[in-house]
């Protein structure tokens, strides 16, 4: 009989909802004693009371159970959504254990999900990689990998390495028999074959870890040029502090916000001018910096003042590859300025930050630059992360030797030992049920009810 866990699920503190999840064999005993319902029927949500040890109603909720072989972690289970309220919370949870419950430890739903076979390990990472996702793109690659993409790839590995081994074997119970320049083009062809996902597998991983999940925005110009009434717009709440007299952004704020499925990290600086206060020239300082460190750069102009020729010649020195795009702020004042002299080509945008007009074309604008600039990994449909990648190169070496062996025409027995040790690294990528410290680590950096 397993200990039957309880954790919460969702974030502690004060929010509308609160789920928590409790898993083992007392599951139907606790749906008869706090619930009032012996008989549960499966998968079907329950409006209940739930009624401590002396009977006292503690929360109205809505609780579900779930039968042995079709829940999350493949035992018996309840889902109870209370109020999210902590003393709520604590005194359900509380009163569980006092039932004969004990607390979760990090990740121990997942683990017993893998455990019990109900997903590989491939498949437990990628929860914990849709939960932790910076970018649309990454929650749908881990959503594919929660769906078996990736360890369907393993297997298919898995199936040809073992039928090379085969191959292989058959020579060596025959060894009169040499291997024929037919089976030897068949084991060949099965070897390279396996060695090109492997290798592809790996490549993803690297271009992977080129991809940015977070982009650095960076708004820039003269002071009151409209920088900070910008940022506000575009974050949608009041942060920065606008001010009617130059130079008060002294330093740099940021903000991180989602534009499409973009992260970015949006950051407003100090004003670009010559000036004799210390802080404010530090922040001038920074924010040339900044340039330099930035994805995209937002120059961002009083339309109603001349061009500011000296500021974008000192900000142009520090751009070299980054994006830019130029933001005619003010529209809604009448200007006599004559048009800028802007770089041909340039992105032009104008708006009114003040009436939030033109906002949703410089957001499209910046999603525009993003999309061209991200470079996607189009042609592989996982996400292989560093354990992963870590196996596959330990896969790859022994694929790599196995060719060699066989091309030199060496011993069989050494061509089968690679074989098997390929074979154990897939299996090390998949189920490694044997390795329990490894195990360990990994499900402690889940957190508690996951
Ligand atoms: P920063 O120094 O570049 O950050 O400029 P602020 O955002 O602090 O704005 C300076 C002044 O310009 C403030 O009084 C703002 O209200 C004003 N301002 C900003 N954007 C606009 C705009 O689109 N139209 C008008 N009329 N005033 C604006």
């Amino acid at each position: 009989m397993s200990e039957t866990i309880v954790a919460l699920a969702t974030p502690k503190g004060e929010s509308a909802l609160a789920t928590i999840r409790v898993s083992g064999d007392l599951s139907k005993e606790f749906m008869n004693h706090c619930f009032c319902i012996p008989h549960p029927t499966p998968r079907n949500c329950y409006l209940a009371h739930f009624r401590d040890a002396r009977g006292e109603k503690i929360d109205e909720v809505i609780v579900a159970y779930f039968e042995k072989g079709k829940s999350f972690t493949g035992e018996e289970m309840l889902e109870i959504s209370c109020h999210g309220n902590l003393l709520i919370i604590e005194t359900i949870i509380r009163d569980l254990i006092r039932r004969g419950g004990v607390n979760a430890s990090p990740g121990e739903f997942t683990k017993r999900a893998f455990l019990s076979g109900k997903i590989d390990l491939i498949q437990a990472e990628s929860i914990a990689e849709i939960i932790a996702a910076q970018n649309f793109d990454d929650v749908i690659l881990a959503r594919k990998n929660l769906a078996g993409n990736l360890s369907s790839i393993i297997k298919d590995l898995q199936n040809k390495i073992i039928r090379i081994q085969a191959f292989v074997e058959a020579f060596i119970d025959f060894p009169e028999d040499d291997i024929g320049s037919q089976s030897y083009d068949s084991i060949n062809i099965l070897l390279r074959d396996c060695k090109k996902v492997t290798e592809r597998l790996i490549e993803g991983f690297e271009r992977r870890s080129h991809l940015k999940s977070k982009f650095k925005v960076l708004l820039i110009g003269e002071p009151n040029a409209g920088k900070s009434t910008l940022f506000n717009a575009l974050i949608g709440y009041d942060r920065a502090i606008v001010s009617e007299s130059p130079g008060t952004t002294r330093d740099y704020i940021s903000k991180d916000l989602n534009l499409g499925k973009f992260l970015i990290e949006l950051i407003d600086t100090a004003g670009i001018r010559d000036t004799p206060v210390s802080t404010e020239s530090m922040g001038v300082s920074n924010s040339l910096n900044l340039i330099r460190e930035s994805d995209i750069i937002l120059f961002v102009f009083d339309s109603t003042l001349p061009y500011p020729a000296e500021m974008m010649s000192e900000c142009y020195q520090n751009v070299s590859g980054q994006s830019v795009i130029m933001v005619k702020n003010k529209q809604d004042l009448k200007s006599n300025v004559n048009s800028y002299p802007f770089p041909k080509n340039s992105a032009i945008i104008e708006i009114s930050a003040k009436n939030h007009k033109g906002i949703e074309e410089l957001v499209s604008s910046i999603i525009t630059v993003l999309n061209k600039s991200k470079t996607t990994n189009t042609d592989l449909d996982v996400l292989v992360n560093l354990r992963h990648k870590n196996c596959l190169e330990h896969i790859l070496l022994s694929l790599n030797n196995a060719c060699e062996l066989l091309s030199d025409s060496e011993d069989d027995l050494l061509i089968i030992d690679e074989l098997k040790s390929a074979l154990l690294e897939l299996n090390q990528m998949v189920s490694p049920t044997d390795n329990e410290s490894m195990l360990d680590s990994l499900f402690a950096n889940f957190c508690i009810g996951k």
